[in-house]
């Protein structure tokens, strides 16, 4: 049966990502400047590359689709937790091309900002860390 914590939300942090940032990067320094530790993010945008996982469930390894090219960010969710002592963005993208063609997947460092409104909420609670799970091979919140 999952295991669920309980959070408050105790504020939310908005703004404009700079023109050239990692994606990933930008977010997750925001989080660390800000103790961020405990959140949910989402965006939207442009992206001038990007780089978006898919995890092989068979090899336990994460394969990597780059695209560089001008793409919207038709949608980005995630949340923040803590990993190995610092703050880790886990978040998911939706991008479009100019077909209004939208592929998506794990966002990887290596996808560049264009344009990106953010929004960053900050939740009050346990403090979620991610540690090696053995039956997936990916860095699962511990629940225990
Ligand atoms: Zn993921």
């Amino acid at each position: 049966m999952a295991v669920m914590k309980s959070y408050k939300p105790t504020g939310v942090l908005m703004g404009r990502l700079a023109h050239g940032s990692d994606l990933l990067e930008e977010i997750t320094g925001i989080c660390r400047d800000n103790s961020i530790r405990m959140g949910r993010v989402e965006a939207i945008g442009a992206v001038s590359g990007a780089r978006i996982g898919y995890y092989n469930q068979g090899v336990s390894e994460y394969e990597y689709v780059t695209a560089e090219q001008p793409l919207e960010i038709v949608a980005m969710k995630g949340n923040i937790s803590v990993k190995d002592g610092e703050p880790m963005v886990h978040a998911h993208v939706v991008l479009s091309d100019e077909n209004g063609d939208a592929f998506g997947g794990h966002l990887a460092a290596g996808t560049i900002v264009f344009a990106c409104e953010c929004l960053i909420e900050v939740l009050d609670g346990p403090v979620l860390e991610r540690k090696p799970d053995d039956e997936t091979g990916l860095p699962l919140w511990d629940m225990a």
